[in-house]
């Protein structure tokens, strides 16, 4: 199997980051603490960042949602903030059950035009789980295919559910894609599609992939149908490790969970929203009300997400330097419970700290 690889969110497609900064070098960052587990592992990131001298001021705000017209809408300081500085790190959001409530997390992905989901699953040294060699990247559309929110019931009994896929969108997600291949030296782009069956829409999306591919000579393309993929994954998961599979939204969402599986669940899966107008990194889990204020919460996820932002803005050397350290804590053996561990959220920071 090939040597882990770093976290990174980089590709050199637009990824509208325009630094903002102050007369001090520091880079201004938004940071979304969000609900439930969200601001003690925030608290985890902020400490290790100002051990690691990172040169970043966090903007702290708040989406607690407001409803304006008896739909929730996210506060327009908040909006404000990750508009100045073209990138944020975000906690996790809950999403409040009832009507009028809609998902914050999609309001933000469409307000800030966050058209690729990357998601990386790595094996952690040290975590034992079925695999030790599982390093794959899914780049998933964000913005349309089947959450394109679109339903109606024809009549009573009969629901119509539209699956929107532009060839805009596909083009753009699929040039991220290359782009990110190129340069995370991953020398293979596998489309993930279900075009058999969908045969419009996928292969839309299908012919906005084909068609960039002459443009990367140095990149294997080819294509593969998502449930073949799903049953490889779970036999052998290293073919996986040279490659960036890119797909739409719905076909990503659930692929990344079942990759996520593989390496130990949701406290170890970072993923990074890139848009046109901004980025937005955050952890793939929830605010996880089970374990809100006990200290009990795993901060990795959202540590190894903060690192994709820090190469995303070309701090590489701060992000190997926090990697190094989060890593080995984890290896050597202070994991929180959801690993198998006995650490609490502030030892497993604590124990990380001494490595800085
Ligand atoms: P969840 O991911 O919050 O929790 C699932 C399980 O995993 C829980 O048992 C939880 O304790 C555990 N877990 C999750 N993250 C952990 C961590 N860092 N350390 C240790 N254990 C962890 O999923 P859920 O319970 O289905 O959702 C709770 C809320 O989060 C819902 O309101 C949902 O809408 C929201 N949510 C938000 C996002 C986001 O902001 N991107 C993503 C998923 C879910």
């Amino acid at each position: 199997t090939s040597a882990p690889r770093a976290y990174a969110a980089q590709g050199a497609a637009p990824s509208g980051y325009v630094p903002n900064t102050n007369a001090d070098g520091t880079y201004n960052v938004t940071l979304i603490p969000g609900d439930g587990i969200g601001p003690e592992i925030s608290r985890s990131v902020k400490e290790i960042y100002d051990a690691a001298k990172v040169p970043i001021k966090w903007e702290e705000v708040s989406v607690t949602p407001i409803l304006v017209d008896g739909v929730s809408t996210i506060p327009a300081d908040a909006i404000a903030s990750i508009k100045k500085n073209t990138i944020a790190l975000k906690g996790p959001l809950a999403t409040p059950i009832g009507k009028g409530h809609v998902s914050l997390n999609l309001t933000l992905r469409r307000t800030f035009n966050l058209y690729a989901n990357v998601r990386p699953c790595r094996s952690i040294e040290g975590y034992k789980t079925a695999y030790d060699n599982v390093d794959t990247v899914l780049i998933r559309e964000n913005t349309e295919g089947e959450y394109s929110g679109i339903e109606h019931e024809v009549v009573d009994g009969v629901v119509q559910s539209i699956k929107l896929i532009t060839h805009n969108a596909s083009s753009r997600v699929a040039r991220y894609a290359f782009e990110y291949a190129r340069a995370n030296k991953r020398p293979h782009v596998t489309a993930v599609h279900k075009a058999p069956i969908m045969k419009m829409s996928d292969g839309m999306f299908l012919r906005a992939c084909r068609e960039l591919a002459p443009e990367y000579p140095d990149i294997k393309y080819d294509e593969d149908l998502l449930d073949r993929v799903c049953l490889r994954i779970v036999q052998n998961p290293a073919p996986y490790s040279d490659r960036v599979m890119v797909m739409p939204n719905l076909y990503g969402d659930i692929l990344s969970d079942m990759c996520a599986g593989l390496i130990g669940g949701l406290g170890l899966t970072p993923s990074g929203n890139i848009g046109k107008d901004a980025s937005i990194f955050e952890a793939v889990h929830g605010s996880a009300p089970d374990i809100e204020g006990k200290n009990l919460a795993n901060p990795t996820a959202l540590l190894l997400s903060s690192l994709m932002m820090l190469r995303h803005m070309q701090l590489t050397d701060k992000a190997d330097l926090i990697e190094k350290a989060v890593l080995s804590t984890i290896a050597e053996g202070t994991r929180t419970r959801d690993l198998g561990g006995k650490a609490s959220t502030q030892q497993f920071t604590d124990e990380i700290l001494k490595k800085l």
